[in-house]
């Protein structure tokens, strides 16, 4: 049988590591290419599909029999293109979705529905921000006057992006949580616009934060198709043993 995995996350990678020693499975990895780091094995394609129509060809022509949609939680166009595109096909799919994080005692989020809703808030309660969103939604938080921006990702955006003012980092998680406390007092930060990602990886910032008191803007995930879920790579893993036997 030949499974499809959607990836660009960590669980993704984790998934196709263990699903290409499963017996009978060939195994074919998808990935959006949105970083230069990219890692291509043989299984690997990169780029988008061509929308729904692109890749209900795609999976015709691979003779693809599952589809395991392991995308970032926040990366939902491509997670409706799939549930069409297998529904056309009577394809089965699963979705690996890490849970996402739950505010605790002491933390002092804000919920905001997108990025824009974080843009249009700040200006009402921050002055020196932490902007955690990635850099494909930086460029929105640009028309912000009178806030400084600490911007932290992982590659820089393209030249014709104009960043908000303030200073770039670019580091790739894990990071620990004495490194962010450290980053967040060094900058005199006053809150945190951060997705709600969910996962360990950056979680670090969240409790950094709690223990400082300073504030986050979370924004919360999209919506997502309908269907069977999972949280972790184990139960993919069991569902794609399940499907096919
Ligand atoms: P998206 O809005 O769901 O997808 C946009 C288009 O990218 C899709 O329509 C598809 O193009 C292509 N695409 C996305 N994932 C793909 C995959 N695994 N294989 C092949 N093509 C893929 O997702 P996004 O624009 O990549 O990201 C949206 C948000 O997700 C970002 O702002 C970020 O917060 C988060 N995110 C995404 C990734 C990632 O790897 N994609 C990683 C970390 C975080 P076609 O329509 O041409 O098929």
């Amino acid at each position: 049988m030949k499974l499809l995995i959607l990836g660009g996350t960590q669980e993704a990678r984790e998934l196709a590591e263990k699903a290409i020693n499963l017996p009978n499975i060939e195994l074919k990895v998808s990935l959006a290419g949105r970083t230069n780091k990219t890692v291509i094995s043989q299984q690997t394609r990169v780029g988008g599909f061509g929308g729904i129509t692109g890749l209900i060809k795609y999976l015709e022509a691979e003779n693809i029999d599952l589809v395991v949609d392991a995308t970032h939680p926040f990366a939902a166009k491509i997670s409706y293109h799939a549930a069409i595109a297998a529904e056309k096909l009577g394809l089965p799919r699963l979705m690996l979705v890490r849970s996402e994080w739950k505010s605790v005692t002491g933390d002092k989020w804000v919920e905001v529905e997108n990025t824009q809703a974080a843009v249009d808030i700040l200006p009402n309660i921050s002055k020196r921000v932490f902007l955690t969103i990635g850099r494909q939604e930086v460029t929105a938080f640009n028309q912000i006057e009178n806030i400084w921006f600490l911007m932290r990702m992982v590659e820089k955006p393209s030249e014709d992006n104009i960043l908000p003012k303030g200073l770039l980092l670019l580091e790739r998680g894990p990071f620990s949580r004495d490194s962010e406390k450290q980053l967040l007092q060094k900058h005199n930060i006053d809150t945190i616009v951060s997705k709600n990602s969910g996962g360990n990886a950056t979680y670090a910032k969240i409790v950094a934060a709690r223990e400082l008191g300073i504030k986050v803007v979370m924004v919360k995930r999209p919506m997502l198709p309908e269907g069977e879920r999972v949280e972790d790579v184990e139960g993919a893993l069991e569902w794609v043993e399940r499907v096919r036997s």
